[in-house]
């Protein structure tokens, strides 16, 4: 049996108009590469109140242990301007070497890219697997991500399918193709801030009590502390505002309630909960100076993580040497991804295409680095089970 290219396979993807939380076939386009290679594809469709449903898919073949994971998404971010677009972004086109479309690199090209590299494997072993292969890909990472790969791993750890390592192929290069692993994240959390006063005339201030002069102080605050100096695998954590507001259209009123968002991304020397107290007690101050009422309602979107080099990453280092000559550097910069659920179940860490056109119009990966990325993720897999087998 002739196995499809990475570069058609991810040709195949993009032609499904996949914007989260739509499937448009992908998921389709997967199974039908892998299912008749021997995969067991399991079709998990999950809904909850107030969110689409979504579907997923979990591709496994091999029974036993060890079981490397490859993780990733099909869903994609929307065009914006299509006419902006040099190809139109779902129809795949190859020119001078270049495939141009929406997922090229986050993360189609990833995906067709360890499908192939699975199916390689298969094949190559077929008769006598070392462990088990498997792909979780959701179709929900750029929307709510709700209804995807949290509960997916909620379904696998209930069929006792939770791997021993997992990689994500979200694209963690920035320069070229092999100059990155993520092997990390930084932890993200929003504050939502109420601050409430007395309302009053703009003339007879003392008689009103001002949240927006007492929202001000917090904000001031918060956005000019320091909070860490970075340490050796993270930037420091960064406090950052994104609205103010107040809505009143009167000049000569003191409004009764201010309201501020309050974006932190934080390395591992904090907790979501952590932060909370800070910008707790950093309000009470505030409250104690000025009289206002402060309410902060939390939202987590993931804590930081970090894998430390270990079996896992020397692995993933050792397949990108051999492939590109290039000694891949760690990080743990830029926004959250999947792996901030996977991290809770085993050892994961992100490496995939460059990721310099990423959510722009003209997203667009290089053939030739699709093919070399394949190549990777199957010495990964190697890579994986020879240190398996010599630690048995
Ligand atoms: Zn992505």
């Amino acid at each position: 049996m002739s196995i499809i290219s990475a570069t058609e396979l991810a040709r195949a993807l993009i032609r499904c108009p996949s914007v989260t939380p739509q499937d448009a076939g992908a998921l389709k386009v997967l199974e039908t590469a892998l299912a008749p290679a021997g995969f067991a594809c399991h079709r998990l469709t999950f809904s909850e109140e107030g969110t689409a449903d979504v579907d997923n898919l979990f591709a496994r073949i091999g029974e036993s242990g060890p079981h490397l994971c490859f993780a990733g998404h099909t869903d994609v971010v929307p065009p914006g301007d299509e006419d902006a677009w040099l190809h139109p972004p779902f129809e795949a086109v190859i020119e001078d070497g270049v495939l141009y479309g929406r997922g090229a690199c986050d993360m189609k090209g990833e995906v067709a890219a360890f499908a192939v590299a699975a199916l390689h494997w298969a094949r190559d072993n077929a008769g006598h697997l070392p462990g088990s292969v498997s792909l979780l890909i959701t179709g929900d990472e750029e929307g709510v991500s709700i209804n995807g790969t949290r509960k997916v791993l909620g379904w696998m750890d209930e069929e006792g399918q939770i791997p021993d390592a997992c990689i994500v192929g979200e694209p963690s290069c920035s320069g070229e193709l092999g100059d990155t692993i993520k092997n990390g994240r930084r932890g993200s959390v929003n504050f939502f801030i109420t601050a409430s006063g007395v309302q009053g005339h703009t003339a007879y201030p003392e008689k009103a009590l001002n949240p927006v002069h007492a929202l001000a102080r917090l904000v001031d605050r918060a956005a000019s502390a320091r909070l860490d100096e970075g340490n050796a695998d993270f930037q420091p954590t960064t406090v950052a505002f994104s609205t103010f507001d107040v809505g009143n259209p009167a000049p000569n009123v003191i409004p009764r309630e201010a309201r501020a968002t309050c974006n932190i991304r934080f390395n591992n020397e904090h907790t979501s909960a952590s932060l909370e107290r800070w910008i707790s007690d950093l309000a009470a101050q505030v409250a104690d100076e000025t009289g206002a009422h402060f309410d902060i309602v939390k939202q987590v979107s993931g804590e930081s993580f970090l894998t430390t080099s270990g079996p896992l990453v020397e692995t993933m280092i050792e397949a990108i040497v051999r492939e590109t000559g290039i000694t891949p550097e760690l990080s743990t910069g830029g926004g959250t991804s999947d792996a901030r659920f996977i991290k809770d179940y085993c050892p994961v860490a992100e490496f995939g295409l460059v990721n310099e056109t990423i959510h722009q119009v003209n997203e667009r990966v290089l053939v030739d680095d699709i093919e070399r990325i394949a190549r990777i993720y199957r010495r990964m897999i190697d890579a994986f089970f020879a240190r398996q087998g010599a630690a048995a």
